[in-house]
């Protein structure tokens, strides 16, 4: 009897750095790589309507999942694919295959760790060994200097302990081959329509960011083209405020999330562009962020379910927000009367991305200014951004409304300043909002201090702000 083990991708998309998959090939005569489309990832958010996965996501993992498939059979094999729970899904396989070990990713978060501990149950009474990989972050959470629930509060102190502390280890080569069990269902990749009820292939506006499209090969060639054929890596930390075009910033994030590409990888290219072209504070700046990313998904280790709530990490009972529904679809819908807060929103309605400056400004207007419960904010964001990433979403999100770990108190970002700051001449504001497209630049942020003539003049169709931001 050949030894099998059963292979779960999860948010681990990809053949390179992948430990677990590697250890597999390694360990077992017969490897089955298999991906679930866990139906609950696609359900209503309840109580607001929205998918928990929506169309621009899952357009983005469909061909994450088609391109690992078609690197699966490059390799000599091919990736199993279902659709249910995965607990109840995997328990069967390894019955029916007569597996001796399941083998996947270790994630950090309340729904996704839930999983784990199912299925691991359900396979204690198969006498299936279970074995979980840690590969999401640049630093292994054994490496640290501390325990994670010990973690500091404020990422300075943690951004600073690990760059003197730990290292980052190096990265896995991807296996060579390996071996499918013959007779096997492989499954065919879901419609569109099969996870999320209605759904098409969402349409490409012209003014995307970019044309993302899922999968390792696509990260790649990114990763190539950002740091080697572009040399944008050398301005990222000048450039990394923008609003518009492709190249602002590395734009790593939708692959990132998937794990499509690993962050090691990321590191190891920065690290090899910096021997040979030279390194500068942009450089490194991208390590920098890579690190908040790490540091997020430590948070939610250390917190666990307090992330997700309104009380956020700090379980502040003090705020209150409200639950006012018509205020909030005008936020969903880009239509406050706040032009900079507007033009973002409708960049993620209309392509799932939005850059790091808008997120902060459009979260900030919400809990802040608006004063809804930003709980609701980062469900939606949940539902619509490409690169949504439970711990980096929801742990910005308590950060910006100031439940999380931001050390300085009452931070507040005011629309009318960012917006002059980072969108003087209004280029970003009438990319989305076309209705102002004949506004002249200095008053392009202020329509609401434009007179009924002026209004007239412009062509101004646009409502009043639904609140007022001069704080
Ligand atoms: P770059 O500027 O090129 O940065 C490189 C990488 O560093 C990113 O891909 C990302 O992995 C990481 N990174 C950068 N900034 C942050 C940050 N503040 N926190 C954590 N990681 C960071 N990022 C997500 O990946 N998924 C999310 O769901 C998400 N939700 C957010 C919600 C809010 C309210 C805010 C304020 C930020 C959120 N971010 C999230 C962080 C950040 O906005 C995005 O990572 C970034 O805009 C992605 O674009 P990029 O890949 O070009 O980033």
């Amino acid at each position: 009897m050949p030894k099998r083990i059963i292979y779960w991708f999860r948010n681990d998309l990809r053949l390179h750095d992948n430990e677990g998959f590697l250890k597999a090939t390694q360990n077992a005569d017969e490897v089955i790589p298999l991906y679930v489309f866990d139906t609950r990832q696609f359900e209503q958010i309840q109580p607001l309507g929205f998918p928990k996965t929506g169309q621009f996501r899952a357009k983005f993992l469909l061909e994450s999942v088609q391109n690992l498939r078609d690197n699966l059979r490059k390799k000599g094999g091919n990736l199993l694919i279902r659709q249910g729970k995965p607990e109840a899904i995997i328990s069967d396989l390894a019955r029916e295959w007569e597996v001796e070990a399941i083998y996947t990713s270790k994630e950090a978060t309340q729904e996704e760790t839930d999983v784990e501990t199912s299925l691991s149950k359900k396979l204690k009474v198969y006498n299936v060994d279970f074995e979980v990989f840690w590969g999401a972050t640049l630093y292994h959470p054994r490496d640290l200097p501390f325990w994670v629930s010990r973690l500091p509060d404020v990422f300075t102190d943690f951004r600073k302990a690990v760059e003197k502390q730990s290292t980052i280890r190096s990265i896995f080569p991807e296996p060579i081959s390996f071996k499918l069990p013959e007779g096997l269902e492989t499954g065919k990749l879901p419609e569109i329509y099969e996870l999320i009820l209605f759904s098409l292939f969402p349409e490409v506006d012209p003014r995307t960011v970019l044309n993302f499209k899922g999968g390792e090969t696509e990260a790649l060639l990114r990763l190539q083209s950002y740091v080697w054929d572009t040399d944008h890596i050398k301005t990222y930390k000048e450039t990394r405020n923008g609003l518009i075009g492709a190249d602002y910033s590395s734009k790593l994030s939708p692959w990132l999330a998937y794990g499509c590409v690993s962050p090691r990888q990321i590191y190891e290219e920065i690290k090899r562009y910096e021997a040979e072209r030279g390194a500068n504070d942009s450089t490194y700046w991208l390590i920098f962020e890579l690190i908040w990313r790490d540091y997020f998904r430590f948070v939610a280790l250390k917190y666990g379910p307090r992330l997700f709530k309104p009380s956020g990490i700090q379980y502040n009972l003090e705020l209150r927000w409200s639950h006012d529904r018509e205020v909030f679809d005008k936020w969903v819908e880009g239509q406050t009367g706040v032009p900079f807060v507007d033009a973002n929103m409708r960049e993620l309605l209309l392509t799932g991305f939005m850059s790091n400056r808008g997120r902060q400004n459009v979260a900030s207007f919400l809990a802040k200014d608006l004063g809804v419960d930003w709980t609701w904010g980062a469900a939606y964001f949940e539902s619509q951004l490409l690169d949504y990433d439970v711990s980096s979403n929801w742990g910005n999100w308590n950060y910006v409304a100031g439940v999380g770990n931001d050390p300085r108190e009452n931070r507040y970002f005011n629309p009318l300043t960012q917006a002059t700051k980072y969108d003087p001449q209004g280029e970003y504001v009438k990319r989305w909002l076309p209705e102002l497209a004949n506004v002249p630049a200095e008053w392009i942020h202020k329509i609401s201090s434009l007179t009924p003539d002026q209004l007239q003049k412009y062509g101004v169709k646009y409502s009043s702000p639904i609140v007022n931001t001069d704080k």
